[in-house]
């Protein structure tokens, strides 16, 4: 489903991404990890076209995207929920959703916004509160679901369970979980069993390069690679 090879991309004349290659299929889950500033945003914010590799390509469902507009691409179904959630301080928890409504053709409505308030009580209750009075973890769930109204074929989480009390993070791997098998799901994160419980495959950034592709159930029986790139100490 989507495809990348050989980024490279920059800020100005610094170089943050070295030739990063990853690919993600139909239905999978996949985790981005590595340590601060390994280039896990910056591989993210390339693949949707904020941040456009100078070299390399990004193919999503068999087209070549580089190069396309940010929102060019979010309309083709590449949907990023970004760490800093960017949720509207002043509409309402259900007017954030109901802006964010994917109003394409191309693809079916399977989230409308009364289904995420069926399926998310805790939105539901706050469904007329500002975005601004919400707390980090319903900012989160919010972002989620605001992505998920754009009927995502590829969701891109930024760092989903950071800094976000232990329910909060439950709530959002039992949603991966649920999305499993129907929305395809990139995610990046610095929690080794978050990554465990809710990815199969994973990759290892390492200052811009990716250092290690493969099953996070091999991951998880490695504790040596584990220390060796994802370890703070
Ligand atoms: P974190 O967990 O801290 O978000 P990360 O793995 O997502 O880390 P990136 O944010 O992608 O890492 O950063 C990769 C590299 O690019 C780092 O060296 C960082 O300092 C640099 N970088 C990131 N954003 C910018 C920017 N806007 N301008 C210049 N350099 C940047």
């Amino acid at each position: 489903m989507l495809d990348a090879s050989e980024l490279h991309t920059f800020y100005g004349e610094s170089h943050a991404l070295h030739g990063v290659s990853l690919s993600v299929r139909e239905g999978e889950t996949v985790c981005l990890l590595g340590r601060n500033g390994a280039g896990k945003t910056t591989t993210l914010s390339s693949l949707v076209g904020i941040v456009p590799p100078r070299r390399g390509s990004v193919h999503f469902r068999g087209h070549d995207i580089t190069g396309l507009p940010a929102h060019e691409i979010t309309r083709r179904g590449l949907c990023l929920v970004p760490e800093d959630r960017r949720i509207f301080p002043d509409l309402t928890v259900a007017e954030n959703l109901e802006v964010s409504r994917y109003r394409g053709r191309e693809r079916a409505e399977s989230w409308t916004v009364e289904g995420i308030f069926d399926s998310f009580s805790m939105l539901a209750e706050i469904r007329d509160q500002p975005g601004k009075t919400l707390s980090g973890g319903q900012q989160q769930i919010l972002a989620i679901a605001r992505a998920l109204v754009g009927q995502p074929v590829l969701l891109l989480l930024d760092e989903p369970s950071e800094g976000l009390a232990p329910v909060i993070v439950h709530q959002i791997g039992a949603l991966i979980d649920e999305l499993a098998g129907h929305t395809t799901v990139l995610f990046t994160d610095q929690n080794l069993p978050f990554a465990f419980q809710h990815a199969s495959r994973c990759y290892i950034l390492e200052k811009g390069h990716v250092v290690y592709a493969g099953t996070t159930a091999e991951l998880q029986a490695n504790p040596e690679l584990q220390d060796r790139y994802l370890s703070v100490a």
